[in-house]
């Protein structure tokens, strides 16, 4: 692959403090590319120069200027390519974690001719090296972002190249079955020992089933790392602030009795075992002619579809209305709990009666002045998109990976419905082709510029 047609300045030697920006014991600035030695040689002043230390030995030295004074004591170590975290030659500068030395350091090499890195660009390099694929690029922003244990073992275990080593696999078989069939489509007269098409439709079942267990695993890293978006929903004064903020144990939300005062959406996140969720506490959701509460039924109709559960809060003691009748209808296409709340006070609307509306949710009943209910609903919201015995498998996973993977699902599962239907092989052997694609495209062994931005500019600069 051309790589020179997508990055310009793809062979020049780029620099930058890979540490976090502050005071720290020490600051580490990295270079990456053909010229990083010569570059550091010129700042750096040890016994030895660093060319003659062997690479991976830290030398101990001095950060010099142009006119040789000494600014800072510190280390060198150098790694030759290809083996360094870019594939490049890769040089490192221990500095003391100052805010001016790390930076003067820095200035020294781009004074020298070193270019400062874009965010995320030792680990592009890493990636158009062949040194990782993309999945495991998106890893290194995962474990970087971890909030939990959880989180940072599910991006650890893709970086280390288990999930591309499942995706190799499906990509393989595939592989095999398009080879076969499109073998017999382009040489028909050949006695090409043909796959019988039930023997195809048993491989394309098993790779349908391994497609959904990786998605599911990817869903559950995704929600590991990005978390649960939970919009409460409901009438006004049901107790929607006091769940909130029962649920997020503090009064963040302002709870009173006057019916429609939430006006905006307020967010709180909790990590529920090594889970984060974001809570919305959203405006009742009811027609108003009041301007200010439109504007925040209108914020709460966005998290309502932003969402990936709403937990929908019913006053047990008051009587249905029609507004409740509404949301049933609108919940019925989007995942949701429904918790009858203010079970302290004698109850009007029983789960039967709630069944008649929304006859498959999933109900609970509860108070919120009630913690041990509070830690149950927690529960079920994390059990309703996860199951808490896959988190122990999760893979990192982002948005566009599970969005591939899907992709590739609904290829193989054409594919299958097409030999069921007895349509023609070339209809197959496309599905296959299109499916093989995706998965190209999911470890980056087929790209493009944007896609290529897209990832990596969510990186820090020096990653
Ligand atoms: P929201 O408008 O839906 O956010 O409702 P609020 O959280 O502001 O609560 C409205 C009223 O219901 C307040 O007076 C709360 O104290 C009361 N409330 C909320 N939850 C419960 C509950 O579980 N039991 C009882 N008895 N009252 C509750």
């Amino acid at each position: 692959m051309a790589l020179e047609k997508y990055f310009l300045n793809y062979n020049d030697t780029i620099a930058s403090i890979s540490t976090a920006w502050g005071e720290a014991g020490i600051a580490i600035v990295r270079l990456s590319g053909p010229q990083a030695l010569d570059f550091a040689e010129k700042v750096f002043k040890g016994i030895k120069p660093l060319k003659e230390t062997p690479p991976r030995y830290m030398r101990n030295g001095f950060l010099v200027n142009e006119n040789g004074d000494h600014l800072d004591e510190v280390l060198g170590v150098w790694f030759r390519a290809p083996k360094s975290y870019t594939g490049e030659d890769v040089v490192e500068i221990h500095c003391h974690g100052g805010l001016l030395v790390a930076s003067k350091c820095l200035e020294l090499l781009i004074d020298q001719g070193a270019r400062l890195a874009e965010p995320g660009e030792f680990t592009q390099r890493a990636f158009l090296n062949g040194r990782i694929d993309l999945t495991q690029a998106e890893a290194v922003l995962g474990i970087i972002r971890a909030k939990s244990d959880e989180a940072l073992r599910a991006a650890a275990r893709t970086l280390r190249g288990e999930l591309s080593i499942k995706i190799a696999e499906i990509y393989d078989l595939l592989l095999n079955l398009s080879a076969n069939l499109e073998a017999n489509l382009d040489f028909p007269e050949e006695d090409i020992p043909f796959l019988p098409s039930d023997e195809v439709l048993k491989k394309l079942n098993q790779i349908s089933t391994n497609l959904k267990r990786l998605i599911s695993r990817c869903n559950v890293g995704k929600v590991l790392r990005d978390g649960i978006k939970v919009a409460i929903v409901g009438r006004p004064n049901v107790g929607k602030s006091s769940i909130f903020n029962a649920l997020l144990e503090e009064a963040r939300a302002i709870v009173t009795p006057i019916p429609g005062t939430t006006r905006d959406v307020i967010e709180g996140m909790i990590v529920y075992k090594g889970i984060p969720i974001i809570f919305m506490d959203t405006a009742g959701l009811r027609a108003t002619n009041d301007v200010v509460e439109t504007i925040g039924v209108s914020m709460a109709q966005k998290a309502f579809r932003e969402a990936d559960l709403r937990l929908w809060i019913i006053d047990g003691s008051e009587a249905l209305t029609q507004d409740d009748i509404n949301l049933a209808e609108e919940l019925k296409t989007h995942p949701h709990i429904i918790a009858i709340n203010k079970a302290d006070i004698p109850q009007i609307v029983s789960p039967d009666d709630l069944r008649e509306i929304a006859p498959d949710s999933e109900i609970t009943v509860l108070s919120a002045f009630d913690k041990l209910a509070i830690e149950k609903l927690k529960e079920r919201l994390v059990n309703k998109l996860i199951k808490h015995s896959a988190i122990n498998e999760g893979f990192n996973a982002t948005a566009r990976q599970i969005e591939m993977l899907k992709n590739v699902l609904s290829c193989v599962d054409n594919a299958i419905a097409s030999i069921n239907m007895g349509e023609p092989e070339e209809l197959v052997a496309s599905n296959l082709y299109e499916a093989r694609y995706y998965l190209d495209r999911l470890l980056g062994r087929n790209f493009d510029e944007d896609l290529i931005h897209a990832i990596f500019s969510q990186f820090c600069v020096g990653k």
